[in-house]
């Protein structure tokens, strides 16, 4: 199954002409997973190799609007590009986010009018009153959704810490088990962790035929880890025909932060294959990055380098760095150089770390 990643806005604070507010996608055989939906995502989207309609979840970090402004046009420009066959029953759009983002669609889409010919529901993570300084918890009242479910929405859940974990479990199905986890910024925060499960090796055919195995429905057996007796009563196990267990892999998309909250979330995304963090300021301006809840590459680089990740990707630029390609002489911030701060930090270990540009797509190739 390929799997890739590809960044559909990469600036902090508003969209501008050279990068678009926070947007990325995971796509896995063809299923996109959207995290974050800055204002104008839906056009970088379609100026991507993505279709608009393959969205099928959503991912949203916290309620800022470099991270949210862009969604209920998303939505209402899905439905657009929506098949309206009455044959056809549609899945629904599962939405992740914080408390109070239920509450933001319904407000947004009602007024607006907005009828979308898919059904939607959010599932909100309850956050921890130290993922913020006081100012930025916001109340109950302000957060609460009321009223009637807005026509296209079906009721979500309402996800709490595992405090055994330090996570929130927000699904697992046969693929896939994805994770939330508390980090600390100016508002309630989260970062994303998205974990394949390991799957069976490949079927060794020349074992198969000499034990006497014709293609069938005992190959299917086997490769679901089940024994298999022969006419012969010879029992066939399933590390006897099996290649080795190719090993899940693990993406984790971390939100705004200036840290994570919760220890045992360094286990959860322990060997990471792709890390991706924000590093909205260069290390020299560390003070004024924190102050705003933010990182700088050094601090990204920690986070990598505790969990063991593979690949270090930095996002979330303020705008004032300008893509490589865009950066003119005289240019007094450089985005390279918050790469070159990244791999400072991480001189020691074997941890590749790459710039995200607008429209870069990572590949996350299988393990072997
Ligand atoms: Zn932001
Ligand atoms: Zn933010």
């Amino acid at each position: 199954m390929t799997m890739d990643l590809t960044f559909l806005g990469t600036g902090a604070a508003y969209p501008s002409p050279h990068r678009g507010a926070s947007a990325l996608v995971l796509r896995a055989e063809g299923d996109c997973w959207l995290f974050d939906c800055g204002e104008g995502t839906q056009t970088q989207l379609m100026k991507s190799q993505l279709r608009v309609g393959c969205i099928s979840k959503i991912f949203i970090s916290h309620l800022h609007g470099d991270h949210l402004f862009g969604l209920p046009g998303l939505l209402c420009t899905v439905s657009l590009n929506t098949n309206p066959d009455p044959q056809q029953a549609l899945n629904c759009v599962d939405i992740y986010g914080p408390r109070g983002l239920r509450h933001f669609l319904r407000v947004t889409l009602g007024l607006t009018g907005s009828q979308l010919l898919f059904p939607y529901a959010v599932h909100e993570l309850e956050p921890t009153s130290d993922q913020s300084p006081a100012e930025g918890q916001l109340s109950l009242e302000m957060t609460t959704d009321s009223g009637p479910l807005h026509p296209q929405e079906r009721s979500g859940r309402t996800i709490t810490l595992d405090v055994s974990t330090d996570s929130y479990l927000l699904f697992k199905d046969k693929v896939f088990v994805v994770k939330a986890f508390r980090l600390f910024h100016r508002i309630p925060s989260f970062g994303f962790c998205i974990q394949e499960h390991d799957r069976p090796g490949r079927l060794r055919t020349e074992r198969l035929k000499e034990l006497g195995l014709k293609p069938g429905p005992l190959y299917g057996c086997l490769k679901a880890g089940e024994s298999v007796t022969l006419d012969s009563g010879l029992v066939v196990q399933p590390s006897d025909v099996l290649e080795d267990t190719i090993p899940g892999r693990k993406v984790c998309i971390l939100g705004d932060c200036s840290s994570i909250l919760g220890t045992k979330i360094f286990d959860v995304c322990h060997g990471a294959d792709v890390l991706v963090h924000e590093a909205t300021l260069a290390n020299q301006h560390k003070d004024k990055a924190v102050d705003h809840g933010h990182s700088t590459p050094q601090m990204a680089a920690a986070v990598a380098r505790v969990c063991s990740a593979k690949r270090l990707v930095l996002y979330h630029f303020s705008q004032r760095y300008k893509p490589s390609s865009q950066q003119k002489e005289g240019d007094k911030d450089d985005v390279t150089e918050l790469k070159r701060q990244a791999e400072e930090g991480l001189q020691d270990c074997d941890v590749e770390v790459l710039l995200a540009e607008d429209f870069l797509s990572v590949p996350v190739p299988l393990r072997r």
